[in-house]
């Protein structure tokens, strides 16, 4: 089959290996050559680490990069294409404007799926003329490692496209979660929901985020605490994503005045050094002085 994915960013480099890695043709598109040549790179390298760790072999890398092309060209992308997986910033006219040129340029047949994260898969499929063919995939990142696709089914989506939607995900041997469009689809609401409440104990000084962290990590088995995951995703990122559902869903993802403080601050989490806690090289170092700790 042939899969064509638009955007060679953090996702889309990801989506287009493993497509590849399963044996597909994949066109990867992005709007510059450089942009095009660092999803390439970070393909690569990607599959040098799992070869360097005996989880692909040699061969296996050398044929997965030979199916895959880079382009700037969304015609040259889509032409031919089974399967087109748009994993363009997250925008809604940006993404209604990549499906309806997408849908311009492709065969009847052509699936036309979103990346999105919290859009409404019914709202940016609205712009095609059969919206029946497109269907949301939600990846995660990094995408060569996590094991989930959650398969979001608008309320046009043909029972076809769920059907092809869901054999390609399980072909390249990832766990299909099926869910209805809804803010936050159940991984992110979960996860937020989860994540906010957290802060809320951190404000209230119920606990420590370390012990917070420590109470998730080794009484229920999550692989990061919440508080941690935050700063790892990125402070601004979570307030964003509270404001929506709060927006959509109600006052239970009020954003909290803590999270609020350190995002006006530029406490960002992992990627400015500081947020619940402090970090260097990537590495926590300690616990931020702002937050109130037992
Ligand atoms: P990114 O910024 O890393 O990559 C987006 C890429 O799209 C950029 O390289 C940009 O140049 C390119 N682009 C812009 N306009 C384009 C166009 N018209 N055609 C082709 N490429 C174009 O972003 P990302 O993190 O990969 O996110 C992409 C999508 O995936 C978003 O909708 C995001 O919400 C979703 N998503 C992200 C994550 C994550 O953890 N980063 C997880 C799940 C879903």
């Amino acid at each position: 089959m042939h899969v064509s994915v638009l955007g060679a960013g953090t996702m889309g480099h990801g989506i287009a290996q493993v497509s590849a890695m399963a044996g597909h043709e994949v066109t990867m598109r992005d709007i510059e050559d450089e942009y095009v040549q660092n999803g390439l790179d970070a393909i690569e390298r990607n599959l040098q680490g799992g070869v360097d760790r005996d989880k692909v072999t040699p061969t296996e890398m050398s044929e997965t990069l030979e199916r895959i092309s880079g382009t700037t060209s969304l015609e040259a992308a889509v032409t031919g294409a089974d399967l087109v997986v748009e994993a363009v910033p997250e925008d809604m006219d940006l993404k209604q404007d990549t499906v309806s040129e997408v849908e311009s340029l492709v065969g009847d047949d052509t699936i036309i799926a979103s990346n999105t994260s919290s859009l409404s898969v019914t709202e940016i499929m609205s712009a095609l003329d059969d919206p029946g063919r497109g269907i949301g995939l939600h990846f995660f990142n990094p995408v060569h490692i996590m094991a989930l696709v959650e398969v979001v089914v608008a309320e046009q989506t043909d029972t076809d496209t769920l059907e092809f939607a869901t054999e390609y995900v399980e072909g390249i041997d990832k766990t299909v979660v099926e869910v209805g469009d809804s803010p936050g689809f159940a991984s992110s609401r979960l996860g937020v929901a989860l994540g906010v409440e957290a802060m809320r104990m951190v404000q209230e000084g119920v606990a420590s985020p370390r012990d917070i962290d420590a109470s998730m990590e080794l009484g229920y088995n999550h692989p990061m605490g919440p508080v941690e995951l935050g700063d790892v995703v990125g402070l601004d990122v979570r307030l964003g994503i509270l404001e929506y559902l709060r927006e959509e869903l109600g006052e239970r993802f009020r954003p909290p005045q803590i999270l609020k403080r350190k995002v006006r601050a530029g406490k960002l989490g992992k990627k400015t050094g500081e947020g619940f806690y402090v970090w260097e090289d990537g590495e926590i170092v300690g616990v931020s002085e702002d937050v109130m700790s037992r």
